[in-house]
């Protein structure tokens, strides 16, 4: 089996595996407990969190762990909805394609009576900074802009969005989930405010993640409940998940600069293979791009079909997000960078890590062009396209 749907999730590393062993069967004990066993489960959650807080420049305090991503990204964006509340700003920028985690969340302040303005992502999947400070206003209170897609793998400009989000006084959230343990993060550097991440997208474990927010942004709880994590995130830590989070991701920047080169080097062998399909095209900017995405669209045929196909032959991948398969609409991502529905449906997304290997690659270009061809065989809007009474837009 050749495992091509590391943005879905990934497999866990042996070593995080190892540590939440460990920590299950000897280090059982509540860290909120004042006996020893207690005591020693508080240290593994605080080294977790000196680690992980070193992993992205940031100082232990400002670490508060979470069920995962989705946690990650609500706490964040209500926190500062509340704050903004406050003070009468009840203005939100984000940009179109964020994680439904984001999108849902923003859906509900709507709700609540505040304003979002959604930027445009461009064709090439990239926000630009200028349109960010063009959309801030006097009542502007957030800032959520994700680092990394996770459908087309484009990565954004943090850097130059933060700094402009800083200069305005206004609070700057990323869901970096994508970025963090594939690229270099670093939340000063970058000028991040909140920032969230999930451990079982860098091969940690499922049910985990971790929300940073800078000294001085106050946080609201979505939990009630017992004092841990400072009052912001009440119920016992799952102490096993978050030392296997701080395992994995001490592994993933060990070697992060040195995989992103080896992943991307495949990605773009993968890119290349594929481009010779006819009427086809790559999603999203070719160079900024995470190392293990591979998005493209084919022309008259339908994604979930192909899907299938290709898991006949021992390939996973996916159509676009874990999140909407299942569901018969386009993804939102590609239509946000100007894919029309017809062409949205015929998508695919791979994404690597560096376990693939050559001849997995020359082995997923040749099914692809394969069942491609086959199903467009049988395609009524191929016949319609070839016989010139749709016009092709790849
Ligand atoms: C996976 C993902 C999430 C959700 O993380 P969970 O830990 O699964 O809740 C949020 N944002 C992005 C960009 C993701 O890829």
């Amino acid at each position: 089996m050749i495992y091509a749907d590391n943005a879905a999730t990934t497999k866990m590393s042996d070593a995080a595996a190892e540590t939440m062993l460990y920590v299950i069967r000897e280090s059982y004990g509540n860290p909120s407990s004042l006996y020893a066993v207690g005591q020693r489960a508080k240290e593994i959650v605080e080294d977790a969190r000196r680690d992980i807080a070193s992993a992205i420049g940031a100082e232990p305090r400002e670490i508060v762990f979470t069920s995962g991503g989705s946690e990650a990204d609500n706490q964040a964006i209500l926190s500062a909805a509340e704050l903004g509340k406050r003070s009468g700003k009840t203005h939100v920028i984000s940009s179109a394609f964020e994680h439904h985690a984001v999108l849902h969340t923003l859906k509900k302040l709507e709700k609540q009576g505040f304003e979002i303005t959604l930027l445009d992502v461009h064709e090439d999947g990239i926000v630009r900074p200028e349109e960010v400070e063009a959309a801030i206003r006097e009542d502007t209170c957030l800032v959520t802009i994700m680092y990394a897609n996770n459908e087309i793998g484009t990565i954004q400009p943090i850097r130059e969005i933060g700094a402009i989000c800083r200069k305005h006084g206004v609070l700057f959230h990323t869901d970096a989930v994508q970025a963090v343990g594939h690229i270099p993060v670093n939340v000063v550097d970058d000028n991040i405010d909140l920032l969230s991440s999930s451990a079982h997208k860098f091969h940690g474990p499922k049910g985990v993640g971790f929300l940073y927010a800078r000294k001085g942004v106050r946080l609201s709880n979505l939990i009630e409940g017992g004092a841990q994590e400072r009052g912001k995130r009440a119920g016992t830590e799952n102490v096993p998940g978050i030392a296997a989070m701080a395992t994995a991701l001490k592994e993933a920047e060990a070697k992060i600069i040195e995989n992103s080169a080896l992943i991307s080097e495949k990605r773009d062998r993968l890119i290349r293979g594929l481009s010779e399909i006819s009427h086809s095209a790559l999603n999203g900017d070719k160079q900024k791009r995470l190392p293990g995405n591979v998005s493209f669209c084919f022309e008259g045929i339908e994604g979930e079909s192909l899907l299938l196909l290709l898991d006949d032959r021992g390939i996973c991948a996916s159509s676009g997000s874990a999140c909407t398969s299942g569901s018969l609409d386009p993804s939102h991502v590609l239509l946000a960078i100007g894919r029309v529905h017809d062409v949205a449906h015929g998508s695919l997304r791979l994404t690597i890590d560096e376990t693939l290997s050559d001849d997995d690659v020359d082995y997923i270009v040749s099914s692809v062009k394969e069942v491609v061809g086959y199903l467009r065989g049988f395609s009524p809007i191929w016949r319609d396209l070839c016989a010139g009474k749709k016009q092709f837009i790849l």
